[in-house]
Order: structure tokens, then C-alpha cells, then sequence
């Protein structure tokens, strides 16, 4: 099922699968940054940033206007009122993530989420204390998690067990973490791993995972930073228990675009479950009553501590239009042929040069492919100087994203070309 087409290594295939690319029109639905020639950079740092939406600006001028000329009136009419701004967002991410609409809620930023969902869902005891997360998670959760942990009155030091590589492989086996889970799980109170690991763009099995954490007594979350929008997730059926990520990855909400998280459903009904509350939590009725009770909103909205910062949202809201009339599984599915094409142009041009740590089966991973540079960082500024928007990662990785809504085989051609000119 996952074998992919014969490739050809020559620029005129890829322009014939660019022009029979169903998705191919999507790329003038963004604005590609222009390099010194006037032409467009190849960008492949949509994993980090992901670009403009062309429809971006017109809701967010939409927003100015109506504060402009309604004031505080724009919270209940013109085009898009605010108070129910988000209602339409949460539902189009829900579908992307495999939730239901009362199982995701915009708000905040990532790491802040984190914090807050960790609030509800770590609850350390005498003998169930540790969190489980990998090596190589992204600096900031494990940051988050080790404040977290001593805010708690823990010692970092034994209460985070860390998931390792064995030996000198790069990558974590399922077997592997599900031994950890096995062996340590009357201990760990929660497993809070990145479901789609920033730096080596390997993908967790999150339903295998999820399944021995919560035999194991466990309970489970995942950072979905750079699996929401690249990936399939299935988190309701998963079972999974929260998760968090940002939109200005691959969901293009721009910088600083909002967080949004994921609380399964079976969890809204527990009153017994610890929370920190704001006045946007409340349930919908009573939200502008200004009771002094609190009764929490339905599902993930009962998270919600402030209103939603709109100026930053809005541009997601042409990013979730596309999302929606590209179609996910297509998305997915050019994805799939896009990072094959790309992984089969590494290995027949570059050959020795670089070496992909990126799982190479499709289910593994997204969009990105990290490759491992035998030439250093010079390569990596030569690449930029070529117009390759690519990132580098110490000690020797460069990081590249074909995304399949705005990047092109030509794309993924040239980058390789310019590889292997470099290399
Ligand atoms: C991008 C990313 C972040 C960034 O966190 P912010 O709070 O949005 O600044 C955190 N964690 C992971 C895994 C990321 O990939």
C-alpha cells in the first residue's frame, strides 16, 4: 500500500507531476518569499514557519475594520462576530486531528498549554510521580516539564525518566518505549512525549503508546507541534488523554498564532479532574453573567482561561479554508509522494554525501526529512545562499520540509540539485 510510483531523476518528471499535481493550484494561494532575483525561495521551512496564506489579510483587515467602525459592537454583529469567532476553527482543526469539535479549543500559545494541561493531568503521588519523555524533546516542553515537576515539590532528577536510542541509532523503537512503559509504569504518573519529534521528524505510534501507558495505569499526552496539519491523527479513537500544538507550523497561522489543545472527551465529565480556571472556561450561558459560581463549558472549551487574541487568529482562518477545500487525505497523500520523491532524489543524487536519519517508511514520518551533512555547516549557508530555505540543527543536521500545499516537485528537484552542487 505504501509503495509509491517509479521516480525518474530528471527536472522534466518533475514538472509533469507538477502539472498533473491535483494540489498544484494551491501554491498561488500563498505568498512564496522572493529571493535576491525576484524569483520565489525554495522553502522548506514550512515545519518551522509555515507560509502566508494569501487569504490571510483580508480577515485580518476584516477584524480591524469592524473594531474600527463597531467597537466593543463587534463582538455580537458584522461579518464574522467575535464572540463566535472560533467556533468554526475549533471544529475545522478537530476534523485535522481526529477529534470531536468539543474535544479541541484554540487558546494561548503551546508551552503555556502545556503548563496549564500538565495542571490537570500530572497529578503526582507518593509512589506515581515520574513523567516519561524523550531525549530529544524540543527544549521548550522539556523545560516546561522540569519546572512543572519542581513546582510539584519533585526532584527532576528521578522524577523525569527519559526515553533513549539504544546504543548509537537515532530513533526510538516502539518496543522499546513500550518495555520503558512496561518495566517503570506503576511509577510514572504521566507519559508526555512529541508525537512527531522536531529534530529527527520521526513519527511515535501514539495508539500503540497510548495503549500500554493507560494499561500500565499511565496517563498520556503528546505535543503535536509538527504533526498537526502534516500527519493523520485519529486522537479520540487513540483514546489518548490531551495534547497540545501550535498553528504556525504546518497549519500557516503566521507568528505567534494561537496554541490549541486536545482534551478527550471522556474527560469533560470528570469534575474530579484539578483545573485552572478563567472566565472563558465558563459554560456559554453564564459567561457574561458574572456569577461568582463557576460551571465549566462544555469539553475542551471549559480549558479556555481568556478571550482569544483574534488579530492573531484570524489568519489561520484562510489557512483552515484551504485545508478544507484541498481536502486532508489529499493533502496527506501528495505528502506522502512528495517526501518519497524527495527521499529518492537524496539517495540517487547525493548517495554517500548525506544520510537521512528520517524513518524511511511513510508511516513513520511527515513532510520533513532530516539529512545529516558530511560537509558541516558551510553547506548549509551555501544551500541558503542559493535560495534553499532549509534549517541546521547541531551537530549536523540539516532540516528540510516539502509541504504539500505550496512546495512543488521542481521544488524538491532543485533543492537536490543545489545538494548536490554543494556537497
Ligand atoms: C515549535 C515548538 C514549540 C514552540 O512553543 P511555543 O510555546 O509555541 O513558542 C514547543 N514545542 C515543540 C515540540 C515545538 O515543535
Amino acid at each position: 500500500m505504501n509503495r509509491l510510483p517509479p521516480f525518474e531523476s530528471s527536472p522534466a518528471f518533475a514538472s509533469e507531476e507538477d502539472r498533473r499535481d491535483p494540489l498544484g493550484i494551491f501554491r498561488d494561494r500563498f505568498h512564496l518569499p522572493l529571493g535576491a532575483d525576484g524569483a520565489p525561495i525554495i522553502y522548506f521551512t514550512g515545519n518551522s514557519l509555515g507560509l502566508q496564506p494569501v487569504g490571510a489579510e483580508a480577515h485580518v483587515l476584516e477584524i480591524l475594520e469592524a473594531w474600527k467602525t463597531r467597537g466593543l459592537d463587534g463582538h455580537f454583529s458584522g461579518p464574522s462576530p467575535w464572540l463566535n469567532y472560533c467556533e468554526d476553527l475549533n471544529s475545522k482543526v478537530s476534523v485535522l486531528v481526529g477529534a470531536d469539535s468539543t474535544e479541541t479549543v484554540l487558546m494561548n500559545a503551546l508551552t503555556i498549554n502545556l503548563h496549564f494541561l500538565m495542571a490537570s493531568f500530572y497529578n503526582p503521588s507518593a509512589a506515581r510521580y515520574k513523567v516519561l519523555v524523550e531525549q530529544d524533546a524540543f527544549p521548550s516542553d522539556r523545560y516546561a516539564i522540569r519546572s512543572h515537576v519542581e513546582w510539584r515539590g519533585c526532584d527532576p532528577e528521578n522524577a523525569i525518566l527519559v526515553l533513549r536510542p539504544r546504543g548509537d541509532e537515532t530513533l526510538l523503537r516502539t518496543e522499546d518505549i513500550l518495555t520503558v512503559i512496561a518495566e517503570s509504569g506503576s511509577e510514572i504518573a504521566l507519559v508526555l512525549l512529541g508525537g512527531l519529534n522536531y529534530y529527527t521528524g520521526q513519527l511515535l505510534d501514539m495508539e500503540e503508546i497510548t495503549r500500554a501507558a493507560h494499561e500500565a495505569g499511565c496517563v498520556v499526552g503528546f505535543d503535536l507541534a509538527h504533526a498537526a496539519g502534516n500527519v493523520a491523527l485519529n486522537l479520540h479513537d487513540w483514546n489518548v488523554d490531551f495534547a497540545a500544538w501550535c498553528t504556525y507550523k504546518y497549519l500557516n497561522a503566521g507568528p505567534g498564532g494561537p496554541g490549541c489543545i486536545f482534551v478527550h472527551a471522556r474527560h469533560s465529565a470528570d469534575s474530579n479532574l484539578p483545573a485552572l480556571h478563567g472566565w472563558w472556561g465558563q459554560n456559554i450561558a453564564d459567561r457574561f453573567r458574572m456569577l461568582d459560581n463557576f460551571a465549566p463549558a462544555r469539553g475542551a472549551l471549559a480549558f479556555q482561561i481568556s478571550n482569544p487574541a483574534l488579530l492573531s487568529t484570524a489568519p489561520l482562518k484562510a489557512s483552515l479554508e484551504l485545508f478544507e477545500e484541498a481536502g486532508f487525505p489529499a493533502i496527506l497523500e501528495k505528502s506522502r509522494r512528495l517526501t518519497g520523491y524527495f527521499e529518492y532524489l537524496l539517495k540517487t543524487r547525493i548517495g554517500e554525501k548525506a544520510t537521512v536519519i528520517t524513518p524511511g517508511d511513510p508511516d513513520h514520518r511527515g513532510a520533513q526529512l532530516s539529512i545529516r551533512i558530511h560537509g558541516g555547516r558551510d553547506v548549509f549557508e551555501t544551500l541558503k545562499s542559493r535560495g534553499v530555505s532549509c534549517d541546521w540543527r547541531e551537530p549536523g543536521i540539516i532540516r528540510m520540509a516539502p509541504v504539500p500545499l505550496y512546495n512543488s516537485y521542481s521544488d524538491v528537484f532543485q533543492a537536490v540539485e543545489a545538494l548536490d552542487d554543494v556537497t
